[in-house]
């Protein structure tokens, strides 16, 4: 009875305030959510088991020879510029589309359970917001994928790290520059013991930001990381 109102609403709505596509702005088919099926066919996908993993991790090796803060990695998609993927990362990132964040969030969890489906995890950490940054955009979309993947995994978020101080961005920094704006920018108030955590961001560039996030973890406690973003940008 409750899915049936739930549904007939749904369907109200849907003809009140039609949805389009991000990308294409057509507009979307009752069963379609944010992207059109169309849309959704382009998204540069990598492919299983582990292209992704290779690609993340030599790319780590590559910039951060001696880093040893992140074992493992997975993302969803290859984010080219002007590609598909662009269209979504702009609206989690600035049009304050939380729910696209949560609904691609599943998706990444989806792409976990399948890449890894022994592996276990304690938590599922956000990268977390520098607290101004949250006041302008009002939601951090980290947690929101996080929380997305949550749902899919059964794993609980925690918030074990925190920024200590506004970076400016990295745009426009050399990778040397990148690590030391990057320097001490994490901090975990709660030591904690043992834990196999799955860090979360949104999208891998040189995997600076998530390098020097892992090494907080991996100093107050953690025993294994492995990080899921959405997306890798090309460099
Ligand atoms: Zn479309």
């Amino acid at each position: 009875m409750l899915m049936t109102a739930t549904r007939l609403l749904d369907a109200i709505m849907h003809l009140l305030y039609p949805a389009v596509c991000i990308s294409c702005e057509r507009l979307l088919a009752e069963n379609e959510r944010f992207i059109c099926s169309s849309c959704d066919a382009d998204l540069d996908r990598f492919l299983l088991p582990n292209e992704s993993t290779d690609l993340m991790m030599n790319t780590l090796n590559e910039n951060f020879p001696s880093q040893t803060a992140i074992d493992d990695a997975l993302s969803h998609y290859f984010f080219h510029k002007g590609g598909k993927f662009q269209a979504l990362a702009h609206g989690i990132k600035y049009d304050g589309l939380s729910e696209l964040a949560v609904a691609q969030g599943e998706l990444l969890g989806r792409v976990v359970a399948e890449e890894r489906p022994t592996a276990t995890f304690d938590a599922i950490v956000p990268m977390p917001l520098h607290k101004l940054k949250f006041i302008e955009r009002g939601y951090n979309q980290a947690e929101r994928i996080a929380a997305g993947i949550s749902r899919l995994l059964s794993v609980p978020v925690k918030s074990l790290v925190e920024r200590t101080r506004y970076t400016s961005s990295q745009t426009g920094f050399d990778l040397r520059g990148r690590m030391t704006n990057m320097k001490d920018a994490f901090v975990c108030p709660t030591p904690f013991s043992d834990k196999r955590l799955l860090l979360v961001d949104d999208i891998f560039t040189t995997g600076s930001t998530l390098c020097s996030c892992a090494r907080a973890l991996k100093q107050s406690g953690a025993a294994h990381i492995t990080i899921a973003t959405l997306a890798v940008a090309s460099s």
